[in-house]
C-alpha cells in the first residue's frame, strides 16, 4: 500500500467514515484499449446529508461604525498589521504573537475558531497545532486546501491557559473579524466551536441547538460545527462534523 493510500485510509478512520473509496485504476475498454476510467464523483458526496433549512438571521455589524479607523484598513494585510502592532484588550500584553488569521484574500470559505492556542501564539499562525492538523485533513477530505480558504479566530491573542475568551475580550476584538469578513465577502462561513457561532450570530445557545441549520450572517450562509480540538477529545463528534463540513461544501457550489 503506498503512502497516499495509507494516509487516505487513516483520514477516513479519523473522520469516523465506515467506508473508504479508492480511485479506479486504469482499465482496458471493450476494444482492449487501455485508458482511464471515467472520473469518479467526488468521494465526499457519497452519503452527504441534504442542506438543512434556514436558521438564525444575524445582521453583519458595520465594523467602521464601531471603530471608524478600520475604514482606512482596506486590505487584509493592513488589518493584520494593525492587529499585530496594537493592543485592544487585556489579552494583548501577554501574547508572544498576535494571530490575525491567514489564507486566501478571495476565499469562498472562511473558517472561524475561538482564539489562538500555545502553538499559534508561538508562531503567529492560526490552527497550526494538533487541532490545526486535523482541520487540514478535514479540508482535504472535501477537496479544499488550506490556501483556498481563510482561517481566523474571534480573538486574535491567546487567552491564558486556553480558557474561553471573556465577553469584554470578544467585544474588543470582534470588530477585526467583522472587518475581515467584510473585506473577503466569502460565500460560506463555517464556525468551529460554540464561541465563534455565538459571537457571529449574537446569541447564547448550545452548539447542539446551533448545528443542523444554515444560519445567515449578513446574508452569508453560516454553518456551525464542532471545534477540531473537541474532536480530538471526543471522537463521537467526528461523524456529525463530517456531515456539517459536507453541508458547507455543498453550499460553496450554489
Ligand atoms: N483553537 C482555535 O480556536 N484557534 C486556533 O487558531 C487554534 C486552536
Amino acid at each position: 500500500m503506498d503512502d497516499l493510500v495509507r494516509r487516505y485510509l487513516r483520514q477516513q478512520i479519523e473522520l469516523g467514515g465506515s467506508e473508504a473509496f479508492l480511485i479506479e485504476a486504469p482499465r482496458e475498454d471493450a476494444m482492449g484499449v487501455k485508458g482511464r476510467a471515467a472520473p469518479a464523483a467526488a468521494k465526499w458526496r457519497k452519503g452527504a446529508p441534504a442542506v438543512p433549512k434556514a436558521g438564525i438571521e444575524a445582521e453583519a455589524p458595520d465594523p467602521t461604525l464601531i471603530d471608524p479607523s478600520l475604514a482606512k484598513l482596506d486590505t487584509l494585510d493592513k488589518l493584520a498589521e494593525r492587529i499585530r502592532k496594537t493592543y485592544c484588550c487585556g489579552l494583548c500584553p501577554a501574547r508572544t504573537n498576535a494571530v490575525p488569521g491567514e489564507g486566501n484574500a478571495k476565499a469562498r470559505l472562511v473558517l472561524v475558531g475561538e482564539g489562538p492556542g500555545a502553538t499559534e501564539d508561538q508562531t503567529g499562525r492560526p490552527f497550526v497545532g494538533a487541532a490545526g492538523r486535523l482541520l487540514d485533513e478535514i479540508l482535504a477530505a472535501v477537496e479544499l486546501r488550506r490556501e483556498d480558504v481563510f482561517i481566523c479566530n474571534v480573538v486574535k491573542c491567546r487567552p491564558p491557559q486556553n480558557r474561553k475568551p471573556l465577553p469584554d475580550e470578544i467585544a474588543a476584538c470582534i470588530p477585526y473579524l467583522y472587518r475581515q469578513l467584510a473585506l473577503i465577502r466569502p460565500r460560506v462561513i463555517m464556525t468551529l466551536g460554540g464561541t465563534a457561532a455565538e459571537a457571529l450570530l449574537g446569541v447564547k445557545k448550545s452548539l447542539g441547538d446551533l448545528r443542523g441549520k444554515v444560519h445567515s450572517y449578513g446574508g452569508t450562509p453560516l454553518v456551525a460545527t464542532y471545534h477540531p480540538a473537541a474532536l480530538l477529545r471526543n471522537p463521537n463528534w467526528k461523524k456529525p462534523t463530517w456531515d456539517d463540513v459536507r453541508i458547507a461544501r455543498q453550499l460553496l457550489e450554489r
